[in-house]
């Protein structure tokens, strides 16, 4: 099945036989045994990263939540994986990922910078008990030692939309598996799993959720990553709840029809903004020269819709622009419905350091699903007060 047919439909099994259209969403903790025996055999199977067994008790939520398991189906179907494992946040699932890897004697990371402020921070402080190695694409294959656990990789990334090659990437790491942070293309446009990388990692409360209202993160993978993780999750409770379960997965259905109708938004938008004066430079990877490395068809279906803006005038202008939004709504996340714009040196990426920190003449906007003409007014009038500005 297509993509948009499987958004609609996956996670959906068995509602109509229980007499559902959708979900109900269960709010237990924990759940009735049936006898000691049979209660035991469930803990011990979850607990070690089993699926639950049909008509075993689910036992105890921080192992099993049925809610839960219908999103991670879902997240996986577009992702075309194994499984998928979901938790409380986008940092969350990250965390798990670096504890199992930890645990499992390699606590070694390879990571290529620009990557997400908070990534970027809990490898650079080690705070898991990690060691970083920070490189380009081209030294990745010098970086692997037999320490190394994982090669992470964000692309399209944090906050000026530099692509990276993930194929190249994987070949270059070997057997070490790549973790890749599909946040920005989602699977919609990108499916990491296909170009060699084994876990896909999502900050749910992005795109997913799309609505700006519910917070989560998942990871698509294999069998063998997929149970170490639910190890993980049971034992340190990184776990997503009931209502936020229902609400991103419920944010799947519609996610190829928002992230594309968003995308085209975007695209327009970001032609647009190249002839303003104030405008240095428009980071897009849809406009023309900034996609060096033709992933664009190849990699990713298209170049979505995040926008960086470097504004002539550094720091000082992209306070004073972001003072001049009107419709488009200060404010850090991305992937909803309405159009935000950020400021990453002072937020998003001030955990980074100094060095790899962007230019503090750089925003960046999220494209909602708002009418383009009404984004370009109000982003041009913040433009043309700017230039006001600088005249006085
Ligand atoms: C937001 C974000 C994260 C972190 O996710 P949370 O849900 O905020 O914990 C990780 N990676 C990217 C690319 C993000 O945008």
């Amino acid at each position: 099945m297509r993509i948009e047919t499987l958004a609609v439909h996956a996670g959906m099994e068995g509602l109509t036989e229980s007499g559902s259209h959708v979900p109900t969403i269960d709010l237990s903790t924990t759940n009735p045994l049936p006898d000691i025996e049979s209660g035991g055999d469930s803990y011990e199977n979850l607990a070690n990263g089993g699926d639950l067994i049909a008509g075993q008790s689910a036992v105890y939520r921080r192992l099993w939540q049925p809610g839960v398991a219908r999103f991670e189906d879902a997240l996986a179907a577009l992702e075309v994986a194994e499984g998928a494992v979901a938790f409380s946040s986008g940092m969350a699932a990250l965390t798990a990922c670096l504890i199992a890897t930890v645990a499992a004697g390699k606590p070694h990371i390879v990571a290529l910078r620009p990557i997400y402020g908070g990534t970027d921070r809990v490898l650079d402080t080690g705070l898991l008990g990690t060691e970083i190695t920070w490189c380009e694409e081209e030294t990745v294959a010098a970086a692997i030692r037999p320490d190394t656990g994982l090669v992470i990789l964000e692309s399209p990334a944090n906050p000026t939309l530099e692509m990276v090659d993930i194929r190249r990437i994987a070949d270059q790491a070997g057997d070490v598996p790549v973790l890749v942070d599909n946040t920005f293309a989602t699977p919609v446009l990108q499916r990491p799993l296909e170009h060699g990388a084994t876990l896909v990692l999502h900050s749910a409360t992005k795109y997913i959720g799309g609505h700006g209202d519910a917070m989560g993160g998942i990871v698509a993978t294999n069998r063998d990553w997929m149970t170490r993780l639910r190890q993980v999750r049971a034992l340190t409770g990184g776990l997503l709840g009931p209502f936020e379960a229902y609400l991103l997965h419920r944010g799947i259905r519609t996610l190829p029809v928002r992230v594309r109708a968003q995308q085209a938004t975007a695209m327009e938008l970001a032609t647009r903004l190249t002839t303003h004066p104030m405008v240095a430079k428009v980071h897009y990877p849809g406009l023309p020269g900034q996609d060096p490395r033709g992933l664009l068809g190849r990699q990713i279906e298209g170049p979505g819709s995040l926008i960086a803006l470097e504004l002539v005038g550094g720091y000082d202008a992209a306070a004073q622009f972001i003072a001049g939004c009107r419709l488009v709504t200060h404010a850090v996340s991305l992937g909803g419905i309405d159009s935000l714009v950020q400021h990453p040196a002072s937020l998003t990426h001030r955990p980074v350091a100094a060095h790899a920190r962007p230019d503090g003449g750089i925003v960046r906007l999220s494209i909602g699903l708002e009418h383009v003409d009404d984004l370009t007014a109000d982003l041009t009038a913040a433009l043309d007060r700017l230039a006001l500005a600088v005249a006085i």
